[in-house]
């Protein structure tokens, strides 16, 4: 039997990430994964999405060049181009993990991982891949999330898309109906839109992005809006047959033709078919439970990534990763959510870190809300003719800064200073005495505070 200090169950962002580092450490470490190596963040979620968005902005730009004073002549893509490209940058970065966890001495099988080991006296656990058992002294669980799809009448007879189908597409459909305004929603609402796909947004709630700042998600619908996405709030989708939606809003129905569907309803933990019931962790909400160190209520047993549900996001994966890694190292460090940052990449971006003014409001916590039109960064006005934009601070009494949202490009890309000062608990005061260089889009934070 071969036996091993780790073994990892899924080589998603959080598989991968802790193989790496385990390996590097001295763990003699085995990773099982049974499709592409990089999970849904690199095969079918993060990468590809921006990959894709990045095209339509390209494309964007040299549609509006002559605000810049370049013209371009006739401007036209390729979808079947672009989602080759997708294919290309994917596999050059899932080799540049391989290279990265074979140097780091991990062993990588390709195939099902199944749990073997019974009950909690079994001290050492055992993995069933491709017939043969592996044996090790920890566990960690990567095994990632899957889509939601609800239970529409007609929905499965009529097909519809997932991201997953939504990123092989050859053909942008005339009109795309996309059912969830969630961030994955909001992407793909933006890119068809972008590439002249007659776009409706169904959300159930009364905001898109529910997670997000709900005056800067209700800015960046309204910036949507003004691009031609269609926006159905409070309302769902009741039936479909065929090319014929039925939308419900506050008990009205009406119907639409749309010639795709895209589901973006959320998606859930994967909590089956790798033998979990052996180990019966505690489960919490629709994930598997952990504490601050990524351990389940199984010895020896941790998780991390999208199983947990609870971040669902890439960069929570192996930040969790780092954090069980170094547990069974003997660090203890604590996993931290205070400043996860959160985007929506469509254009403009949109982007938050720590608490929301609603979330503030619901905590009473005693705070000021600062904030300032992204037009008063010189670079921003510089690179985003006739755009609107907002920065929006939030911070406690004593000048702690615990929130900071943006609306703006590159939103994605400044929310990084936002983020690493909320989490080292900086004041604003602590802030501004950093010297930002000049002139960057960053600036905008040091402006608001
Ligand atoms: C369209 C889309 C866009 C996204 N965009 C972003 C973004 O911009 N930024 C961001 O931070 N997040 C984004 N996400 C979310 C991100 O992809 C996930 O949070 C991330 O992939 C979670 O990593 P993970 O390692 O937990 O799981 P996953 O990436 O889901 O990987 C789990 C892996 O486990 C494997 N596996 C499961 N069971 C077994 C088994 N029994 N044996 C062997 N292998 C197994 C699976 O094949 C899979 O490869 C996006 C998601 C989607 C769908």
């Amino acid at each position: 039997m071969n036996t091993y200090d780790l073994a990892i169950i899924g080589g998603g962002p959080a598989g991968y990430a802790a193989a790496e580092l385990a390996g590097k450490n001295g763990l003699k470490t085995v990773l099982f994964e049974k499709n592409n190596i990089g999970g849904v963040c690199l095969n079918e979620g993060c990468i590809p999405t921006k990959t894709l968005l990045h095209s339509a902005k390209v494309y964007q730009s040299a549609v509006e060049a002559a605000k810049y004073g370049v013209s371009c002549g006739a401007v036209a893509y390729d979808l079947p181009k672009i989602i080759a490209r997708k294919n290309k940058i994917v596999r050059k970065l899932a080799a540049g993990i391989c290279a990265g966890m074979n140097k780091a001495g991990v062993e990588t099988v390709t195939g099902k991982a199944i749990v073997r080991t019974k009950g909690e006296g079994q001290k050492a656990k055992e993995i069933e891949c491709n017939g043969q058992i592996y044996s090790a002294a920890r566990l960690l669980l990567c095994t990632g999330s899957e889509p939601v799809i609800p239970p529409i009448p007609g929905l499965s007879e009529t097909g519809f898309w997932t991201s997953r189908e939504a990123l092989e597409t050859q053909e942008v459909p005339e009109s795309l109906l996309v059912v969830g305004g969630g961030v994955i929603g909001v992407e793909f609402a933006s890119f068809f839109n972008t590439l002249g796909s007659k776009v409706t947004v169904v959300e159930m709630a009364d905001e898109i992005l529910p997670d997000m700042d709900r005056e800067l998600s209700a800015l960046l619908r309204n910036e949507l809006s003004k691009k031609g996405i269609a926006f159905h709030l409070n309302a769902g989708v009741v039936s479909v047959n065929g090319r014929q939606t039925v939308i419900e809003n506050a008990g009205e129905k009406s119907v639409s033709e749309v010639s795709n569907i895209l589901l973006s309803t959320g998606r859930k933990p994967v909590l089956t078919g790798f033998g979990l019931e052996t180990l019966q962790p505690e489960l919490f909400r629709n994930g598997v439970k952990v504490n601050e160190y990524m351990q389940t209520s199984c010895p020896g047993v941790y998780a991390c990534g999208d199983i947990t549900g609870f971040s669902l996001l890439a960069h929570t994966a192996v930040r969790e990763a780092e954090v069980a890694v170094g547990h069974i190292l003997g660090k203890n460090e604590k996993m931290s959510y205070k400043a996860v940052p959160a985007v929506v990449y469509t254009c403009p971006e949109l982007a938050g870190a720590g608490k929301t003014e609603d979330a503030v409001r619901t905590e009473k916590i005693a705070c000021t809300v600062k904030q300032l039109p992204m037009t008063y960064s010189g670079r921003f006005t510089v690179e985003n003719e006739q755009a609107n934009g907002v920065c929006k601070i939030i911070e406690g009494e004593d000048g702690t800064i615990l929130g900071v949202h943006i609306l703006g490009n590159p939103a994605s890309e400044i929310i990084t200073i936002a983020g690493m000062s909320i989490e080292k608990g900086m004041k604003a005061g602590d802030l501004k005495a950093v010297i930002f260089p000049h002139p960057a889009v960053g600036e905008i934070i040091r402006e608001t505070l």
